[in-house]
């Protein structure tokens, strides 16, 4: 065991002042001053440690952590085996550059992820800092290997904040809102949202609804990607009707495009498979990594086929940065504890556990319209009862009184009108529970 946090701290629900406390609140008013505006925090309380389920404040307040810094800390803050192995590695050497000269941290990185993701094939994988630069690779990428320019993407999609990833993401505040001019050749198409589609639309009937309107309206041979999140994240978890994915996974084999998925939200054992593509044995062309990738640490990758990735020259790809030492020590110990924890079957199960839990909320609050998600990536859709009117008001009513009480929640969703819940993959079982009856009272409270 290492350190003062991490793994080590109490696993409780522990308040000493309101929320935020004091220090926090001073801290705040420094932040107003010195910050730029632009950058909003879900909870106005600043951390001091974390680890397991927790994260404890300044105030010495401790919070049961449902979101795990938007699905990036699975393993657990401070992991020990990625402290262990950040420590050891940022003692040896920082930054080389890998364009300049490269180090074995680095390969087993794109081994590992070579290994774990779908398909037996032959891959090569490239690393980057941020999702959305994962994204922009993996678009370079299906361009240079196609020679077409069209990327195809879907309502209610989040892929990243730079020009091109903008492009790529569905809404507009605040995502895009004031940022123009986009990068052009993105072409969105309807996602299948079966609480929202006709009823009993099929996944692949959706599937024709999208690839009908792309070939119409952009042409098979001009596609160079189709690019999906197998369940949306920023979106609102929405998870697409059974053979929506293998369609569109089949139409790019048929007509040369490359089908991407971003599983930057969903990987790395969140979903309870490495990534939830396999839920439906699909085997996209390339694959987009980031956020569980690394305990916090900032990596992302492209992986995919070999023949696709390596379409591109030599120098086309790369960055200073990219696939830093110390990020892939921290990768290489989140994943040798996802193997060792099995972490996936954890998922499972803190799936199983919160979708029983938020269904038994949901018989008893009509604003619920529907509890959703894969293993232990589950959200609450609220709508005005009795009706599919997106309801807002009431979900930020809800993150507003779990926040209060020490639960740490999120919202999503291109209404905003998703709950949605992300533990950690360590938490303990006690803390889960906790939670998730802070969330009911929750409910009940704002009514
Ligand atoms: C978070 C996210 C991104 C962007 O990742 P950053 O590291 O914030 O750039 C892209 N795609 C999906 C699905 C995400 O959830």
């Amino acid at each position: 065991m290492s350190g003062t946090g991490g793994p080590t701290l109490p696993q409780e629900r522990r308040l000493v002042t309101a929320i935020p406390g004091p220090r926090s609140q001073e801290l705040m008013a420094r932040r107003t001053a010195a910050v730029a505006r632009g950058l909003g925090s879900t909870l106005p309380v600043f951390v001091d440690r974390a680890g397991g389920g927790v994260i404890v404040d300044v105030d010495g307040n401790s919070l049961i952590d449902l979101g795990s810094g938007i699905a990036v800390v699975s393993v657990g803050n401070s992991a020990d085996a990625v402290v262990d192995r950040v420590q050891e590695q940022v003692a040896r050497f920082t930054h080389t550059c890998f364009m300049v000269t490269p180090y074995e941290g680095y390969l087993e990185v794109c081994e590992a992820l070579n290994r774990l993701t779908p398909g037996d094939h032959e891959k090569r994988s490239a690393l980057v800092n941020s999702g959305a630069e994962a994204v922009e690779n993996a678009v370079k990428i299906a361009r240079a290997y196609t020679g077409r320019q069209a990327v195809v993407v879907f309502d209610h999609a989040y892929h990243g904040r730079t020009n091109l990833t903008m492009a790529l993401t569905a809404k507009n505040m605040p995502y895009k809102h004031s940022f123009g001019p986009f990068a052009p050749e993105v072409y969105r198409v309807p996602m299948s949202y079966p609480l929202r589609d006709p009823d009993g639309m099929t996944g692949a009937e959706a599937a024709a609804r999208a690839l009908d309107l792309v070939e119409k309206q952009v042409g098979a041979d001009n596609v160079a990607a189709m690019l999906i999140e197998p369940v949306q994240g920023e979106g609102g978890f929405v998870v697409p009707a059974p053979g929506f994915l293998p369609a569109l996974a089949g139409w790019c084999l048929d007509t040369g495009a490359v089908f991407v998925a971003d599983e930057i939200q969903t990987g790395f054992a969140r979903t309870g498979e490495w990534f939830a593509c396999e839920h439906e044995a699909v085997v996209p062309d390339l694959l987009t990594t980031a956020k569980g990738i690394a305990g916090g640490l900032p990596l992302a990758a492209v992986t995919g086929r070999a023949e696709i990735m390596d379409a591109v020259h030599v120098g086309g790809l790369g960055g200073t940065y990219g696939g830093n030492p110390v990020s892939c020590a921290a990768a290489l110990g989140a994943i040798e504890t996802m193997e060792s924890l099995d972490l996936r079957r954890r998922a499972r199960r803190i799936g199983e556990v919160m979708t029983s839990q938020l269904r038994e909320i949901a018989a008893s609050h009509d604003v619920v319209a529907e509890v959703r998600g894969r293993g232990a990536m589950v959200a609450v859709e609220l709508t005005r009862p009795g009706s599919l009117s997106p309801d807002a008001a009431t979900t930020a009513a809800v993150a507003k009184a779990c926040h209060a009480e020490g639960v740490v929640v999120l919202t999503a969703g291109t209404d905003g009108n998703v709950l949605r819940f992300l533990p950690p993959l360590v938490i303990p079982d006690h803390l889960l529970a906790e939670g998730l009856a802070v969330v009911d009272k929750a409910f009940a409270t704002v009514g």
